[in-house]
């Protein structure tokens, strides 16, 4: 048990400046590891912070919109050149605030960086088109045009990815932003604020206030000059957003759950797909939207594939997410950890098999985090609730088919639809999973997470709302069009 002596008070981000919270009051980020680790303290804010944000936001806009794309990509160049500059020292923070591998969240910060840039180029990149128009002496063509203020709600589980992809296209394209970034890693998000503070990105562009997601989160939702929300997280949170922006008008991009399958077909190539489910499924400690956790299984490998499974499982070393050993840390908070231990509960209960893991670790060196061993059951049923609601945690539930039909069939029996992958080696089977499979990421032969920055990413069914994020999709969100009609005199 370590107990600090010093732990460090961050503040909010507000018209270009650090301020503390109207409330006076703080949080403490407890590192998931031990929970005697206080990483850092962060305001406590309230309804009068973010009205004071938005109001910067506000007026920051009319300046930072007139802008061309090329001179607002600078300044996200310059972040990125720092968040590059501050990547060990950040994935550091994330590791001991949220629990993932070192290398997890190494490799996190970089895809940080690298969206940056990405979104840096997209200032040089055509936003409209032209249209014939039936008049032969006019001009038609469409622009876009940003919506205006953002609010940006992020979640824990990508401290840094999320708040990036969210906040760099709407920054390219013309909005300014205000951030609340989930309480349970807020000083990693402090840290990427920072980043572009230093970058010297024009006071009341980007503004972050800390706190509660029902104080801070909602009167960001519910502020009349906040034009467009994005939000990633739960459903439930995400409806409830989604409802509130409706009700007045505001734009909404809601990016929420999953329960994803992985197919593993009969003429698999089986150490491929065993390697893709344990990443997809328990990296990160299966905290990712996108991790699989349905694992179906043609009957004739099931056998061979659950042993080959079971044997590269058991050598999984759990720990802290510093050490250079771990493979998998903890989870990112005791809420998270119970949630996972009451599912592995309830399947048990409702009649599948657990045949490894699922137990909290609790030695002397672990008993002060939130660890959990990861967990394999089998004999799974489709109603049963580890087959159809998001655990969010290290879960795999082993679900044996007949044919690839069935398999398919199988996947698309949830009310979720954001990513799905197949190991097939039979181009027929590839090409019924493209087409039948009911996700908004099809995979094949590789794992249902990792969707590279540059394409769109986003759901189907109950995992997303209208339009995708990343890439050049993130326009749709980010912009409204402007269709523009020109005759001369
Ligand atoms: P939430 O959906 O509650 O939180 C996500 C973000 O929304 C956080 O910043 C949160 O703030 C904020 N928030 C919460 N309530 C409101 C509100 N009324 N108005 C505006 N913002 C709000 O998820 P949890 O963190 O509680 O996790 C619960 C479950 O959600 C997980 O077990 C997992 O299943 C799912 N989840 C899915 C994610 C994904 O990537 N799709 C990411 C995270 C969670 P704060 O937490 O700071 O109070």
């Amino acid at each position: 048990m370590a107990v600090q002596t010093q732990v460090k008070t961050y503040l909010n981000y507000v018209n270009g400046e650090w301020v503390e919270a109207s409330t006076n009051e703080t949080i403490s980020c407890i590192n998931p590891a031990n929970k005697h680790d206080v990483v850092g303290n962060v305001q406590k804010s309230g309804k009068e912070d973010v009205d004071q944000a938005v109001a910067a936001a506000h007026n920051a806009l009319a300046s930072w919109k007139k802008l061309s794309g090329a001179a607002r990509g600078e300044f996200l160049y310059k972040a990125a050149n720092i968040l590059e500059s501050r990547a060990d020292e950040i994935a550091e923070t994330m590791t001991k605030e949220m629990g993932k591998t070192l290398g997890e969240a190494k490799g996190e910060t970089l895809r940080g960086v690298a969206i940056l840039r990405y979104y840096a180029g997209e200032g040089m990149r055509k936003t409209g088109d032209v249209i014939p128009s039936s008049d032969s002496e006019a001009l038609m063509f469409t622009t876009r045009v940003p919506l205006g203020v953002v609010g940006v709600i992020s979640p824990w589980n990508f401290p840094v990815a999320i708040p990036v992809w969210k906040m760099a296209p709407g920054l390219i394209y013309g909005n300014t932003i205000v951030i609340k970034p989930a309480q349970e890693a807020a000083v990693t998000a402090v840290k990427v604020i920072e980043c572009l503070d230093e970058a010297g990105i024009p006071a009341g562009v980007v503004n972050m206030v800390t706190g509660t997601g029902s104080q801070v989160g909602q009167a960001i939702v519910d502020h009349p000059q906040v034009n467009g929300i994005t939000f990633t997280g739960s459903n439930q949170t995400g409806k409830a957003i989604g409802q509130a922006a409706l009700a007045r008008g505001a734009k909404y991009q809601l990016e929420m759950g999953g329960k994803n399958p992985v197919i593993i077909a009969a003429d698999a190539d089986l150490d491929l797909a065993v390697d893709g489910t344990i990443s997809g499924g328990l990296r990160s400690t299966g905290q990712k939207c996108t991790a699989t956790s349905r694992v179906i299984v043609h009957e004739d490998v099931y056998d061979a594939f659950k042993e080959k499974l079971l044997a590269k499982v058991r050598e999984l070393k759990v720990g802290p997410g510093l050490d250079g050993e771990t493979w998998m840390g903890p989870c990112s908070s005791e809420k998270q950890l119970e949630t996972v231990l009451s599912y592995i509960e309830k399947g048990q209960e409702e009649g599948a098999t657990l045949l490894y893991g699922g137990q909290r670790l609790e030695a002397p060196e672990t008993k002060d985090g939130f660890y959990v061993e990861p967990a394999v059951f089998e004999n799974v049923e489709s109603g049963m609730a580890i087959s159809q609601e998001e655990i969010f945690g290290p879960v795999l539930a082993l679900i044996k088919v007949g044919t690839i039909e069935e398999a398919i069939e199988m996947a698309n029996d949830v009310e979720f639809g954001l990513s799905a992958s197949i190991y097939t080696t039979n181009i027929s089977h590839m090409l019924s999973f493209i087409n039948d499979m009911d996700a908004g990421l099809v995979r094949i032969n590789a794992e249902t997470a990792g969707v590279e920055l540059q394409a769109p990413f986003g759901g189907m069914k109950q995992s997303s709302s209208h339009s995708r994020e990343q890439g050049q999709a993130a326009i749709e969100f980010y912009t409204s069009i402007k269709t523009v009609f020109v005759k001369g005199n």
